[in-house]
């Protein structure tokens, strides 16, 4: 397993929980948006974090610690993930895991398995042919099912979940939003993020503005016709 990264502490990353986060290289997606681009494009670019030093360091503050927090890039698309969520929990410490949703195989085996706690599955835009792709900067018109198939598995799951939209203006409307959330019929959490232009990967989305406030608060009004405790983060 290649860890690219690490906050040995982090109180942001789980809602209530103090963990540490890993980042996991590469992925498949090209979001526009996406503030992690040097760990997708260039992953080599950052050294390895030794598996064995956080181990010692998860051990030494598994009193302190509640869990990791697993993202990336995408984690799933890493054959050894279950390893590393089976060697994390032997330390009594739960996981979470990040993931775009392409994998619905991995999915369902880490929570088969039991070795999940909490999934966070972004959802880019409404499963329409073209609006995904766009987001995703990727062509899966072909892969939509499998996108709603990750859905569908994460809200009969039984575990603890949210899924995120990063909303970016000009993109994301209320019909959007809407769409989105209609798809998410029974999930547990629903958060819309505020794209921020300058972490973008795409230049052209650097020149963006943000959504105000209460640009985001319509939004969270449009998703909670299908979701009724959706927010948006920072609210
Ligand atoms: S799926 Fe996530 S990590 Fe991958 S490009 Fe999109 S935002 Fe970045």
């Amino acid at each position: 397993m290649r860890i690219k990264g690490v906050l040995e502490t982090s109180f942001v990353d789980w809602d209530g929980k103090i963990v540490s986060t890993i980042f996991l290289p590469s992925c498949n997606f090209r979001c526009g948006f996406c503030h992690n681009h040097r760990l997708v494009l260039e992953p080599e670019s950052f050294e390895d974090v030794p598996l064995d030093y956080l181990l010692r360091f998860w051990r030494r503050n598994r009193d302190f610690l509640d869990g990791v927090c697993i993202t990336g890039g995408e984690p799933t698309l890493h054959a050894d993930l279950p390893q590393l969520c089976a060697t994390i929990k032997e330390l009594g410490l739960e996981v979470k895991l990040d993931t775009n949703g392409s994998n619905p195989e991995m999915l369902r085996s880490l929570i088969k398995e039991k070795l999940v706690d909490y999934i966070a599955m972004d959802v880019k835009a409404p499963l329409r042919a073209n609006d995904y792709s766009r987001i995703a900067g990727v062509d899966i018109n072909g892969e939509l099912s499998r996108i709603q198939e990750s859905i569908d598995i994460i809200i009969t799951s039984g575990v603890d979940h949210e899924f995120r939209t990063t909303v970016i203006k000009g993109v994301h409307g209320e019909d959007e939003v809407e769409a989105i959330a209609r798809s998410l019929q029974g999930a547990r959490r629903y958060v819309l993020q505020k794209f921020v232009p300058h972490l973008a990967m795409s230049e052209d989305l650097k020149k963006l503005p943000m959504f105000s406030d209460e640009e985001m608060d319509a939004l969270v009004e449009a998703a909670r016709r299908y979701i009724p405790n959706a927010k948006w983060r920072g609210k």
